[in-house]
């Protein structure tokens, strides 16, 4: 797939297409998605062929597929969950990067505890009427819709009165905040609804099985198995201010030299091994290069694992929560290896530093990795109760209506 993919890249890169034309082009080719379905613009690929992709990508300097929590979370819910219609109409533009999906499950009162979500959806004929919060909701000023986990009954028990929706952030009753945070970015935001629609025929699943499609969503994120194939300089799909009409070259241009770095968390093994050859490396450090490298060759074969149960229809289990732990594992031996390397440029910031301050901004972004997508300690409870048999966290409500249990 690497030389197929060169050959490929040769044969069509052109820096006067539009980001539009270029992704619709590898979309074409099946090469955004290789580890889709092939009956849905993917190629069916192993994880390897996958990483062939991506690294012939990565190779060629060029732009790679369409990226965001729609491609991530958004595609395989809809092949999972969707009916024939919603596959038809959500999949080919989250394909082709004309829309870009967000997450719309936290809560001020539900992150750990997500069942507690309190925003709320009332049926009124066709269409839902949505009232409530959200908050950390990344990529949302960005983005065409979100993932929506709301409250259609407050009558049941906290599981089991939510339902899931797509729902379209360009109407009036969105608005949507940005936070800023203490890297300078303002990745996520708070949204507000304030009787926003939903169409009944945007509803995934049935109503009230609303925790069963938001389990899957975060099995989805955490095994990050459905991201494109990645390894080319990455732009997020969506509403991107015109993105979608600009030249390539121009846009490649860029994105390589912005000093805010929009991938907060990729590309640092690269990154060291490039400070690396300029400063040299002591023994210990190599140690944690390998281990660095140990650590993602593993999630490799877990990754491995969960893809070939997905194509057995299966949503990830326990090891999504594994991989999550991988990955801020890597980025945790990443950060300290960075800036053990940088040494005293490690206390200064700005583009005109080593590999442009990169590792610099990576070690203010870290502690929201371990976080996002569901804390490291939630992870450790899952695989504690589900994969080693340990006893249940205390639980004092799964059966007490939602609207009895006491809340601050
Ligand atoms: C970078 C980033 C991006 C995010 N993007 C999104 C997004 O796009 N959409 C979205 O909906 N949300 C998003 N989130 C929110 C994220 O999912 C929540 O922050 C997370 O689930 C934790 O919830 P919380 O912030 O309410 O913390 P809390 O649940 O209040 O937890 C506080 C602390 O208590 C610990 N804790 C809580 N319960 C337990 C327990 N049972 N056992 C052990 N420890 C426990 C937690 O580990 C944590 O350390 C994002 C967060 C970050 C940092």
């Amino acid at each position: 797939m690497y030389q197929f993919t060169l050959d490929w890249i040769e044969e069509n890169w052109n820096d006067s297409l539009t980001l539009r034309q270029w992704w619709q082009l590898m979309g074409d080719a099946r090469l955004s998605f290789p580890r889709w379905p092939s009956a849905w613009f993917g190629r069916d690929c192993t994880e390897s062929e996958q990483n062939d992709i991506a690294r012939a990508f990565a190779d060629k300097g060029v732009l790679g597929p369409p990226t965001g929590l729609g491609v991530l979370m958004g595609a395989p819910v809809t092949m999972t969950f969707g009916t024939e219609e919603q596959k038809q109409r959500w999949l080919p533009s989250l394909a082709d990067g004309t829309e870009g999906w967000c997450q719309l499950f936290s809560e001020p009162g539900a992150g750990s505890d997500l069942a507690s979500v309190s925003c709320r959806a009332e049926r009124d004929g066709d269409e839902w009427i949505i009232n409530g919060q959200k908050v950390w909701t990344s990529g949302a000023l960005h983005s065409t819709r979100g993932m929506l986990v709301a409250r259609s009954d407050f009558d049941q028990p906290k599981h089991k009165g939510l339902t899931y929706f797509i729902i379209d952030l360009e109407q009036p009753g969105v608005e949507i905040r940005p936070i800023k945070q203490m890297n300078g970015a303002a990745h996520f935001n708070e949204v507000f609804f304030n009787d926003a629609r939903v169409s009944d025929a945007d509803r995934v699943s049935d109503v009230n099985n609303g925790w069963a499609i938001t389990a899957a969503t975060l099995g989805f994120e955490r095994s990050g198995l459905s991201e494109g194939a990645g390894g080319g300089v990455r732009v997020a799909a969506g509403k991107q201010a015109g993105n979608l009409d600009r030249a390539v070259g121009e846009l490649l241009k860029h994105v390589k030299a912005s000093k805010s770095h929009p991938d907060e968390y990729g590309g640092l093994f690269s990154s060291l091994q490039k400070i690396q050859q300029a400063t040299g490396m002591n023994a210990i450090q190599r140690q944690k290069m390998i281990d660095l490298y140990m650590n993602e060759r593993i999630a490799e074969m877990t990754r491995e694992r969960i893809t070939s149960s997905m194509k057995k229809g299966q949503s990830p289990g326990p090891e999504a929560s594994t991989m999550k732990l991988h990955w801020t594992n890597g980025l945790r031996i990443s950060r300290d290896l960075g800036m053990e390397l940088l040494g005293a440029e490690g206390m200064l910031t700005g583009g005109d530093l080593q590999i442009e301050g990169k590792v610099q901004h990576f070690f203010l972004s870290m502690p929201s990795a371990s976080i996002a997508g569901g804390s490291d300690e939630v992870q450790r409870n899952i695989i504690g109760e589900k994969s080693l048999g340990l006893p249940k966290d205390a639980q004092t409500d799964p059966k007490t209506p939602f609207k009895d249990i006491p809340k601050n």
